[in-house]
């Protein structure tokens, strides 16, 4: 029996995305896109497995609103600092 990776976050990813096409509410006052590169950086790096499921979930969040909160930012911020203190 294969238990491997449900396709389900991807089928959600792709009717928000087509929805937010049409709307075009990018936020232009937050860096986002700099965060999303930065997280997707951060999931390839083994030093962050611990916190995949973490960085993974603030990563599909920001690509869903486009926008990034200073909560999520501060949470990065402090997997990064426990990594770097390690
Ligand atoms: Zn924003």
């Amino acid at each position: 029996m294969h238990f491997s990776h449900k396709p389900r976050k991807n089928i959600r990813r792709d009717s928000v995305r087509r929805r937010s096409k049409k709307r075009l509410n990018m936020c232009q006052s937050c860096e986002w896109e700099e965060t999303i590169k930065e997280l997707s950086g951060l999931c390839d790096d083994e030093d962050y497995e611990f916190a995949f499921e973490t960085l993974s979930g603030i990563m599909e969040w920001i690509e869903n609103k486009h926008h990034v909160t200073e909560k999520q930012l501060t949470a990065i911020a402090n997997i990064k600092r426990a990594v770097e203190d390690r």
